[in-house]
């Protein structure tokens, strides 16, 4: 995720920015096989990211995974960096259709829609 201190783009495991050592937000640990399970996002769908003014296209598999041409990439990070060849936001960088509301939203959007069922859940 990207630092709020110096927009710095950490892997998403990072508790702390690897540039300027400020904390960062707080996930939940919320993978992308995490959306799938909760329905927010469902295997099959399209991700895409832009590379020069073009939307690239990767799926979404049922374990998270994200296969794009003939590889399988671990995580949102991963896949971005493949296609981009350059580190980026991987849950910001990616969109996905929102199916219900018709238009497509970054995946740290569905993240936090997520992170508020748990919320809600939980209270
Ligand atoms: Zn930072």
């Amino acid at each position: 995720m990207l630092c709020q201190q110096c927009a710095y783009p950490n892997p998403d495991e990072n508790n702390f920015c690897g540039n300027c050592g400020a904390p960062l937000p707080k996930t939940g640990g919320v993978t992308l096989k995490d959306l799938v399970a909760a329905g927010l996002l469902k295997a099959g769908d399209e991700l895409t990211i832009s590379l020069r003014g073009k939307d690239i296209t990767a799926v979404l598999l049922a374990d998270g995974k994200i296969r794009y041409q003939d590889k399988t990439y671990d995580g949102p990070l991963a896949g971005a960096i493949a296609v981009r060849g350059q580190t980026c936001d991987g849950w910001f960088c990616w969109k996905a259709v929102d199916h219900t509301a018709g238009r497509s939203y970054g995946l740290s959007h569905y993240r936090s829609a997520l992170l508020k069922q748990r919320e809600g859940k939980s209270q």
